[in-house]
């Protein structure tokens, strides 16, 4: 037993609208009623974080965004910055999804800023890091995880990933139907608690590290069993009911729950 509670964080990505936000909302915070052991959140587009905040404010289910600016306030069109999202009562934010870093040229330099601004504002940043297709072909996956990760611990220090969450999500796994098994993500996951511990031992022993990358209803009790996979990062699943319950009821922690 590790000690670490298990998390399943939803991504809804540009998905949503506000009839059928309402009803998925409803159905998952039906169908996890009375599930202990495993906290769950709901990652929202940011103009439905006021519904979301509504429906779920006083319940067992935490929300949060997908992405914030790294600068406080000011003259940055389009942006929203941290103390925005934590006016709407949101708790994480991702910081460092591989769709930022591929589509919008975040490099790890401003996914560390970002993380930084989070933290500053009272949020728990997700922090997504993985390699692609051709990095892990070319067998630098961890050469890849490791410069993703130091650049966070490199200008905020190890100690500052106690208020974090990890999220190792393979690019070539994230919305392909193809997961990594899970003795793929477990050497990945492993790699990465054993860097941390290399500099804080207790920091990486209380750290939550999901997976992420097709998890589905059917894949992911296997994952969440790996001793180093600590509950997932779900994107297409977190957008039905049934599938997203499921895997929040696999992430269940059955010690804590007798
Ligand atoms: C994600 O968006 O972070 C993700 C893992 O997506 P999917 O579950 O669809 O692969």
């Amino acid at each position: 037993m590790t000690g670490r509670s298990k998390l399943v964080a939803g991504n809804w990505k540009m998905h949503g609208e506000t009839v059928q936000n309402r009803n998925l909302l409803a159905a998952i915070l039906t169908g996890t009623e009375g599930l202990k052991g495993a906290d769950i959140v709901v990652c929202v587009p940011c103009p439905y974080l006021a519904q979301t905040q509504s429906l779920l404010q006083g319940t067992h289910i935490s929300w949060g965004a997908q992405n914030v600016s790294h600068h406080e306030k000011g003259a940055y069109t389009g942006e929203i910055s941290a103390a925005m999202l934590t006016d709407f009562s949101c708790r994480y934010v991702i910081a460092g999804h591989s769709e930022r870093r591929a589509l919008y040229g975040e490099d790890s330099h401003t996914v560390a800023l970002k993380f930084k601004a989070a933290q500053a504002a009272g949020l728990t940043p997700v922090l997504c890091i993985g390699e692609t297709l051709d990095q892990r072909e070319a067998g630098i996956t961890e050469q890849v995880v490791a410069e993703q990760l130091d650049a966070v611990t490199g200008l905020m220090g190890v100690n500052a990933l106690t208020r974090s969450v990890l999220a190792y999500e393979p690019v070539w796994a994230i919305g392909t139907g193809k997961t990594a098994t899970p003795d793929q993500a477990q050497d990945v996951h492993a790699f990465i608690r054993r860097r941390i511990a290399a500099r804080s031992p207790e920091v990486a022993a209380g750290l939550q590290i999901l997976y992420g990358g097709s998890v589905k209803a059917n894949n992911a009790t296997e994952l969440f069993d790996m001793p180093d996979i600590d509950g997932g990062l779900i994107g297409g699943a977190s957008l039905i009911a049934d599938e997203f319950i499921a895997i929040c009821r696999a992430a269940r922690n059955e010690l804590i729950l007798e």
